[in-house]
């Protein structure tokens, strides 16, 4: 399944089970509360088991708001990574 087929099923998912939020920067503070679910699971040497799924509910979110804003997170992941690409290192070392 790609990108944007998931996003598609995640949304329709949760518009069935009528979560969805009213505002954009409502379903932004969700993501930021997902990072801080993460965060909780890799807060020791190493990261628990639950971390990975965080990280998805992290992405599933994000997934969430840009199939909401008809964004096609699969093109737009592939033109930011060309456009990190073409920009060099700007100024940091390795
Ligand atoms: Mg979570």
């Amino acid at each position: 399944m790609k990108i944007n087929e998931i996003a598609e099923k995640n949304y329709l998912w949760v518009e069935k089970m009528g979560w969805h939020n009213k505002t954009t920067l409502e379903a932004l503070a969700l993501v930021a509360s997902e990072v801080g679910e993460a965060i909780n699971e890799c807060r020791n040497e190493k990261p628990t088991e639950a971390f990975g799924e965080e990280l998805a509910d992290i992405i599933l979110r994000v997934l969430d708001i840009s199939h909401w804003h008809g964004i096609d997170m699969e093109n737009k992941l592939l033109e930011k990574m060309a456009k990190n690409e073409g920009r060099g290192t700007r100024g940091r070392v390795k």
